[in-house]
C-alpha cells in the first residue's frame, strides 16, 4: 500500500510506470501474507517489485514502449518475472523504458520519457534517468519499488544505474533465460535487477537466475548464493585497470571517481595491476552494426499480423508497410535501416562479418587479461553524469548519444557480467557510478568488489 501511494504521488512527474497493476499487486500481497503467517514464506515473499515493459506479463500489456505493440497482453509469463513470482515477489507494474530497448535516456519511448527523481543543485531542469532501462532505474531511485527487473544489450542496466545512483547488474550472457523478453539483439540481450544497494541486487539475481529449457542459450550451472558474496573479503584480489578506458575528453570528475574507487579496492587488500584491452576502440562501433543487424531480423515480426497495431491498407503489403510506418518511432526505424543495410548482399562482408571478427578480438583481450590472473576490472560506468532532457547536442546527432555506451558495450559483446556501482557525486550534485567486470560467470567477485566501492 506504501508503495502504490507513494507512486501514485510521484508517477505524474516522473513517469516511470507505464501501468500500475493495482489489483495484482493487492492480491499477491495477501497471498504473500498469508504464506508468511503459516510460516511458509519464500526468499522475496511480499517484496514488491517493477517489471520492465519489455518483460512478458500473463494477462498484463506488453509494449517494449512501443506503438507497434498497441495493447499487446502475452498469455504467457517470462521465466525470469515467473521465477520472482515464484519466490513471493508482488508486481506492482510495468516500467517505462526507450522503445524496443534502443536508446541511452529513455526518450524514445512511446509512452514519453521518463524524469529522473535527481536535480542538479540549484536547477530546475528535468534531467534523463539514462536508458533503456530508464524507468527501472527511476522507480528504484525514487522508492517506488524495492527493487526492478532490467535489461541489458549495451549497457541498459549499468548506465542508468550510474545516472540514478542504484546498483545495477547485467550477468554472464546465459545467466538468465531470455525467454517471453522481447528480442532486441538475441547475442547480446540479458536480464538482471536494479536495486538500491549490492546486497539487493545479490538477492535479486539468485532469483532471476536460472537455466531454462524454453532458452538454449542459458546455461546449465548451478545459481550461486550471491548474498553470501556481498561483503566478503577482496584481500588479495587482482583488479586490472584497462588504459584503454582512459579516453580522450574524459572530464576531470570521472577521472577523480576512478582513482578514488582504485583507492578503495587497494585500501581493502586487492593489488591494483595495469592491464590493456586494445581493441576497447572498436567496441562501440561494432556494437552499433551488430546490435542494429539483429534488431532487424527481430523486428520483422511486427507486420500486423501477429501482434499489436495494424493499419489497414489496399492489399497485404501496403498493410505491412503503414503498419510499421506508424507503429515505430524514429531511432527504431534507423536501427532497422542500419541493420537490413549491413546485411545486405554486398556489404555484408564488409560491415557484419567484419564487426562479428572485432567481436572475437574484443572477447580475446578479456581472455589475455582474465588469464594473466587479473580478478576483475574496474572503470567508470559513464563518460558523464546525467544530461538534461531533449539536450541539443545528443537530438541533433545519434552518434553522441551512442557514446554514452562507450564503457559498457565491450561487456556485453564479450558476454561478461558486469555492475555499475554508485560511487560518488559530480560537481553538481547528480550520482555518477563506477563499474567492475568479472569472469563468466563469476558475478561473486563483483558482488565482493562493488561492496567496497558502495
Ligand atoms: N544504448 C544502447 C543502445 O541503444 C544499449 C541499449 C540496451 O542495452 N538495451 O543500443
Amino acid at each position: 500500500d506504501a508503495y502504490l501511494a507513494a507512486i501514485e504521488a510521484a508517477n505524474p512527474a516522473l513517469n516511470a510506470y507505464v501501468a500500475v497493476t493495482q489489483a495484482r499487486a493487492t492480491e499477491m500481497a495477501a497471498a504473500s501474507d498469508a504464506r508468511i503467517a503459516r510460516g511458509e514464506g519464500r526468499a522475496l515473499e511480499g517484496i514488491p517489485l517493477g517489471v520492465k515493459d519489455l518483460f512478458a506479463t500473463e494477462g498484463i500489456h506488453t509494449q517494449a514502449a512501443s506503438h507497434i505493440l498497441d495493447k499487446f497482453e502475452p498469455r504467457y509469463e517470462s521465466t525470469v518475472t515467473a521465477n520472482l513470482w515464484a519466490d513471493g515477489a508482488v508486481m506492482l507494474g510495468k516500467l517505462n523504458m526507450d522503445e524496443f530497448a534502443m536508446g541511452s535516456s529513455n526518450e524514445t519511448s512511446h509512452y514519453g520519457p521518463v524524469v529522473s527523481p535527481w536535480r542538479r543543485e540549484g536547477s530546475n531542469l528535468d534531467l534523463v534517468p539514462g536508458g533503456s532501462s530508464g524507468g527501472s532505474a527511476a522507480a528504484v531511485a525514487a522508492h517506488l519499488c524495492a527493487g526492478a527487473t532490467a535489461t541489458d544489450t549495451g549497457g541498459s542496466i549499468r548506465q542508468p544505474a550510474a545516472l540514478t545512483g542504484t546498483v545495477g547488474i547485467k550477468p554472464t550472457y546465459g545467466r538468465c533465460s531470455r525467454w517471453g523478453i522481447v528480442a532486441f539483439a538475441s547475442s547480446l540481450d540479458q536480464a538482471g535487477p536494479l536495486a538500491r544497494d549490492v546486497r539487493d541486487a545479490a538477492i535479486l539475481l539468485k532469483s532471476m537466475a536460472s537455466v531454462d529449457e524454453k532458452d538454449t542459450t542459458s546455461v546449465d550451472r548451478p545459481v550461486p548464493d550471491y548474498e553470501a558474496s556481498v561483503g566478503r573479503s577482496v584481500k588479495g584480489m587482482r583488479i586490472g585497470i584497462p588504459k584503454e578506458y582512459r579516453v580522450e575528453g574524459m572530464p576531470a570528475e570521472i577521472e577523480k571517481l576512478w582513482a578514488q574507487g582504485i583507492e578503495w579496492l587497494r585500501e581493502a587488500g586487492a593489488e591494483i595491476v595495469d592491464v590493456s584491452l586494445p581493441h576497447t576502440k572498436y567496441a562501440l562501433p561494432a556494437y552499433y552494426i551488430v546490435a542494429p543487424a539483429e534488431a532487424s531480423s527481430n523486428l520483422a515480426r511486427y507486420d500486423g499480423v501477429r501482434y499489436g497495431l495494424r493499419v489497414p491498407g489496399r492489399d497485404v503489403s501496403e498493410m505491412y508497410e503503414n503498419t510499421r510506418a506508424a507503429g515505430f518511432g524514429r531511432e527504431v526505424k534507423r536501427r532497422i535501416m542500419i541493420g537490413t543495410y549491413v546485411l545486405s548482399a554486398g556489404y555484408y562482408d564488409a560491415y557484419y562479418l567484419q564487426a562479428q571478427k572485432v567481436r572475437t578480438l574484443i572477447k580475446r583481450d578479456f581472455e589475455t587479461v582474465f588469464g594473466a590472473g587479473v580478478d576483475a576490472l574496474l572503470t567508470p560506468a559513464t563518460p558523464s553524469a546525467a544530461f538534461g532532457i531533449a539536450d541539443q547536442e545528443m537530438a541533433s546527432d545519434p552518434v553522441k548519444m551512442y557514446l554514452n555506451d562507450i564503457f559498457t558495450v565491450t561487456v556485453n559483446m564479450a558476454g561478461l557480467p558486469g555492475i555499475a556501482v554508485p560511487a560518488g557525486l559530480s560537481q553538481e550534485g547528480t550520482p555518477l557510478g563506477l563499474q567492475l567486470i568479472g569472469r563468466p560467470f563469476d558475478e561473486e567477485t563483483l558482488f565482493a568488489t562493488a561492496s567496497v566501492v558502495e
